[in-house]
């Protein structure tokens, strides 16, 4: 194989060949092809695309770079392209082990705007996400759930393309994002995903064409491999329920599981459409029956169990995870200053808020505030009076710049005197 050809080929709009993109891949991995060639490489799928069956080549070359787990028992996991308040994991992967599908989840620590799971996770003091993938494996399968960070044997080749992606302007293109996150998710070896694709101001996709493209690549991808797979696409134009941070997610993901979901209707309900995919594609039954299954298991307090197990598994202790979240801090309440319906809450916005506050690493390595973070007090389509409380602002860096924060936050809030129509959290299916 001569790369510069291959290049060529890319450029000039021609399909490549399966071997082409393997070999591609493999000399890319072992150092022979140097980061400026795969860096064309990038830019030429930028601009010229890829088929759905090179997209599939890319994504097996990406997948066979490290180490692929297999399981002998019903697997599934649920992918979320990232939002603000996005706590889902943390119900959706008990509540389908609950309903007896294992849920071996790889996932990862937050940069940018928002933490990542693996952040969010690691306020609940003693847990580790860092376990070997033989450890892993025993949590998943005996506890039914494992959430823990990808090892660098998995997919070491998306971990180098996407270090260049970054720098090199090659992050927007939807057969290299499905590539990349299919990858990972093929290696860990679940035989069921569904993605949670979001779309609006606070997700990656800003329009709902581009996340539904995001949406079907990702499950023709995962279907090309031999997975079941389907896609949600779902609304992120507003947060995820009240809070936005870390601890507070878990707090809230806790209070969920538990059964507490009030004015959370909607969340609880997103997590039961989308354990209840993976339940039924895994199982085989019918939708109708594994949504009744869910619904079940989280009223019966069985995916709380099951979350409270994989916490011990980890290390964790959610006693002082609770005395972590009585802790004193800096808070600072933001008031309505008009009386109206919370016509809209602009996530992109509450996001940076949270992030300025201490919820976000802006470079790998950074450390985050687990108690940093803004707890909402108002859902849209609510009805506030002037000076009813918004949202509180919450950090232990000390109280500087919490004002101008609290007036940055103000603006996310949209009041309008009447009441707004609201749409759905699930735009539509895929799959
Ligand atoms: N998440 C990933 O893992 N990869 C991408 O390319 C984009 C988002």
């Amino acid at each position: 194989m001569i790369a510069k050809l291959i290049l060529d080929k890319k450029r000039e709009g021609h399909a490549l060949g399966s071997a082409e993109i393997r070999e591609f891949v493999e000399g890319f991995t072992r150092g022979d092809i140097p980061d400026y060639q795969m860096s064309a490489f990038a830019m030429a799928v930028c601009c010229r695309g890829m088929t759905p069956r090179e997209t599939a080549d890319l994504t097996d070359a990406m997948m066979r770079s490290g180490k692929c787990l297999s399981w002998s028992v019903p697997t599934a996991d649920k992918h979320s392209t990232g939002g603000v308040g996005d706590k889902l994991s943390l119900i959706v992967q008990p509540l389908a082990a609950a309903c007896g599908v294992a849920v071996p989840s790889l996932t990862g620590r937050g940069l940018g705007l928002t933490g990542g799971t693996a952040d969010k996770m690691e306020t609940i003091p003693g847990y580790s996400c860092s376990q070997t993938l033989e450890r892993f494996q025993e949590i998943a399968t005996s506890t039914g759930v494992s959430m823990a960070v990808q090892t660098d044997e998995i997919c070491p080749a998306d971990k180098k393309l996407y270090a260049l992606r970054d720098v090199t302007g090659t992050v927007a293109s939807i057969p290299l994002i499905t590539a990349s996150i299919l990858s990972k998710k093929l290696a860990e070896g679940a035989h069921t995903l569904v993605f949670d694709v979001k779309c609006g101001k606070g997700a990656f996709m800003k329009t709902r064409e581009e996340a539904k493209a995001l949406a079907t690549s990702l499950v023709e991808g995962a279907r090309a491999a031999g997975r079941n797979a389907a896609a949600l696409v779902t609304d992120m134009d507003a947060p995820l329920g009240f809070a936005v941070g870390n601890a507070n997610e878990v707090a809230e993901a806790l209070a969920i599981l538990g059964g507490s979901v009030d004015g959370l209707e909607d969340v609880a309900s997103l997590c039961v459409e989308l354990a209840a995919r993976m339940v039924s594609l895994e199982k085989g039954i019918p939708l109708d029956e594994a949504r009744a299954m869910c619904r079940g298991k989280l009223a019966d307090g069985s995916a709380l169990a099951r979350f409270e197990a994989m916490v011990a598994a980890h290390g964790g202790d959610l006693d002082r995870f609770r005395a972590l979240l009585a802790k004193p801090t800096f808070k600072f309440r933001v008031q309505a200053m008009k009386s109206g319906y919370i016509a809209a809450i602009d996530a992109e916005r509450v996001a940076k808020v949270a992030f300025a506050l201490g919820a976000g690493r802006a470079k790998a390595g950074d450390a985050i505030d687990p108690l940093a973070g803004v707890t909402l007090a108002v859902k849209r389509g609510d009805r506030v009076q002037v000076g009813a409380p918004l949202a509180t602002l919450e950090t232990v860096k000390g109280p500087d710049s919490l004002e101008r924060l609290a007036a940055d936050l103000l603006n996310a809030f949209s009041v309008e005197p009447s009441r707004p129509e609201l749409s759905p959290l699930v735009l539509e299916e895929v799959g």
